[in-house]
């Protein structure tokens, strides 16, 4: 692990071509807040806010991007924007069950960087940077340990366990956010993981195309294009974040040839109904992007003013199968705890079985019986 600041990170990255502009990206995190006093330029706090938010950024860092910042509608104190990005006293707060690290990550850590929890995938923390830090995130714990990328020498050890491991078939960029890292970096570990015979495919999950869409520039997109197949977990969580610029981003990366699926995290008062799960969903499919999972907020210390109950996420599943296309409808699930893995979760629409035939419930929620197909001495649908 090595420690850094992200300047000179940014100092270490020199375009190719030699040219001295700074790439609109570059200018994004450069401008970004970074603590209390940039923050107050912009939202005026007083005294005791300051000192409070203060204390809180001392845990927990700030970072939002000018861009991400221009979504919010400050005349709207409920903003699902700021609520995302904008420290809250309440992150001090302690809550009965949170831990910093509840899925028993670390214990499913077989060497720095590398996650080996389910058979066949394995998952590669390459940074703990990331261009916003949202108050929700699961891994809050990794930025307690001051900026790092991960080290040339952990990468080798990295690649060589999933080399000795022939059952890891799906390789998982994460982080913090991976594509933070420069794109030759990047490129650098996409060629090697490549090499790895049985690896098909690698994945990369980044939250640029909401936060810091002027990251997806062509440079990259070509680049990533060449290690294809490739796929990308972004993180939508609210409709607001679908704008011209995240649309464009994540069609430059369509076009390429690589899949957008969508992670979002269900969010007390940002997500947590039924008419903007929808509409996020629905709009993500407009943009070409699948969502993929709808995530119960984990019990980690420092979001617990932004968890809701499980039956808040059965709910808002149920309000939109059948009453929308089927594509637009994630699959809610729980991360376990202590290493466990993610349990899908789903209002019963089975309600019994017998020995001839089961009772279903339809989603407006009329219930009915099925037969099964050696039984011909019923109607196959038979309402109640
Ligand atoms: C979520 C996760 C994966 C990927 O799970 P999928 O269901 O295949 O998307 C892999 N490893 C770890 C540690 C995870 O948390
Ligand atoms: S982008 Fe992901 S890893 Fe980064 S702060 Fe947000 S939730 Fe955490």
């Amino acid at each position: 692990m090595e420690t850094q600041t992200e300047e000179s990170s940014i100092a270490n990255d020199k375009p190719p071509g030699c040219c001295q502009e700074l790439k609109a990206w570059r200018f994004e995190l450069r401008n970004s807040i970074k603590d209390i006093e940039d923050l107050v330029k912009i939202f005026p706090l007083d005294v005791e806010e300051i000192k409070c938010l203060s204390a809180v950024v001392k845990i927990y860092p700030i970072k939002i991007t000018p861009y991400y910042l221009s979504l919010i509608d400050k005349d709207n104190p409920d903003d699902p924007i700021a609520k995302q990005c904008i420290p809250s006293p309440k992150e001090k707060d302690l809550y009965f069950n949170a831990q910093d690290d509840p899925l028993g990550e670390e214990k499913d850590t077989v060497m720095p960087g590398l996650m080996h929890r389910y058979p066949d995938r394995a998952l590669v923390t390459l940074t703990n940077m990331c261009p916003v830090y949202c108050r929700h995130c699961t891994r809050k714990r990794e930025w307690q340990k001051g900026s790092w990328n991960r080290q040339d020498e952990e990468l080798d050890k990295i690649y060589k366990y999933i080399q000795d491991h022939r059952e890891i078939r799906d390789v998982i960029l994460s982080g913090g956010d991976p594509l933070i890292l420069s794109t030759g970096k990047l490129e650098n570990i996409l060629r090697n993981l490549r090499e790895i015979q049985h690896v098909e495919i690698i994945r990369i999950g980044t939250r640029c195309p909401v936060v810091l869409p002027q990251r997806i520039d062509e440079e990259l997109v070509f680049t990533l294009k060449k290690y294809r197949p490739i796929w990308i977990n972004t993180h939508f969580n609210h409709p607001n974040e679908i704008t011209p610029e995240s649309t464009q981003a994540c069609d430059r990366i369509l076009c390429a040839g690589i899949p957008v699926n969508n992670q979002t995290v269900l969010l007390r008062g940002i997500n947590d109904e039924v008419e903007t799960m929808t509409r996020l969903c629905q709009g993500l499919l407009k943009v070409g992007v699948r969502p993929y999972y709808l995530f119960h907020c984990d019990p980690v210390n420092g979001t617990g003013h932004l968890r809701t109950s499980i039956d808040k996420g059965l709910e808002i599943i149920k309000g939109m199968r059948g009453f929308t296309s089927g594509l637009a409808v994630p699959t809610y699930v729980v991360d376990g705890l202590d290493g466990q893995g993610k349990v899908p979760l789903q209002s019963d629409y089975l309600i019994s079985r017998e020995d001839n035939y089961c009772t279903l419930r339809g989603y407006r929620g009329e219930v009915f019986r099925y037969y099964y197909p050696e039984d011909k001495k019923h109607e196959n649908r038979y309402y109640l």
